[in-house]
């Protein structure tokens, strides 16, 4: 079996001692035609450059397949991969919004410690109801975004429901970059420098919303599945799992 093709904006892809890639195979159109194939790291023919640098300071990489010869027992999934991939994937979309949701919680916790100790016109930021409104919209956002993500969570059998992984992405990531931007703006100048973490949180989160699932695409889903299947009759608790 010969492996050819490249993909780009890999994670982690220069370290990586094993690959498991979804591509065509013997030519079958449409996802029908998509199957599943481990490749070990480091054999002939693959390349995994390090080459795009990312604001969140990490590095992308482009894999690169050239002719790389492989065993026919490294082709785990034969035909129709793309709806297991997707299905498995919705733990991705789960695991994604995670770490936006740590990135805002950790945005808050240091808006809050900056509002207690830096004073202006003679009193602490934390004072001023401006700044207190600030802190409050930003703990809602983050307690919705939990909710929604941990019921999608939950949802797992064994992989979680495509809508609620959906649309708990979609959230936390913008409600992410809402909330680490709202960080930096009560960190003043300074927020935008690197002295204070929120900065690199606000550049660490922009990923979410690109990686795993663009929001854009999610949406479709999300329309989708409203359009198409919601039951007016049950209406849209009839869809979820609880
Ligand atoms: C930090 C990071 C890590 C990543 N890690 C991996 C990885 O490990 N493995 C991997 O395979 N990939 C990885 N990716 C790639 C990622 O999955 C893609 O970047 C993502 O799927 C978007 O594809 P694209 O970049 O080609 O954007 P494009 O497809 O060019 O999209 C450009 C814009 O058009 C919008 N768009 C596209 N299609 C539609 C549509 N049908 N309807 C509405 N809007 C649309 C998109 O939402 C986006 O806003 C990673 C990306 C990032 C940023």
């Amino acid at each position: 079996m010969v492996l050819k093709g490249v993909k780009t904006l890999i994670s982690r892809a220069d370290i990586a001692e094993m690959f498991v890639v979804f591509t065509r195979v013997n030519g079958v159109p449409g996802a029908r035609g998509i199957g599943c194939v481990l490749v070990p790291g480091g054999i002939k023919g693959l390349t995994a450059k390090a080459s795009f640098h990312t604001m969140g300071g990490e590095y992308l990489s482009e894999v690169i397949f050239d002719e790389v010869e492989l065993p026919l027992e490294n082709l785990v999934i034969r035909d129709n991969g793309m709806k297991r991939l997707l299905s498995a994937f919705n733990t991705q979309r789960c695991l994604n919004p995670a770490i936006c949701l740590g990135l805002a919680e950790g945005a808050l916790e240091q808006a809050v410690r900056y509002m207690r100790e830096r004073s202006a016109f003679g009193q602490k930021i934390g004072d001023f109801q401006g700044m207190r409104w600030k802190v409050a919209d930003m703990y809602i956002e983050i307690e919705a975004a939990r909710g929604l993500l941990y019921r999608a969570a939950v949802s797992g059998d064994p992989f979680p429901d495509p809508t609620l992984a959906a649309m708990a992405k979609i959230y936390t990531n913008e409600m992410s970059i809402r909330v680490t931007s709202e960080a930096i703006q009560v960190h003043g100048g300074y927020g935008f420098t690197d002295e204070f973490a929120v900065s690199r949180f606000f550049r660490g989160t922009r990923y979410g919303s690109l990686g795993g699932g663009t929001t854009e695409t999610l949406r479709n889903l999300v329309g989708k599945k409203l359009v198409e299947e919601l039951d007016l009759a049950t209406g849209c608790f009839g869809m979820g799992t609880f």
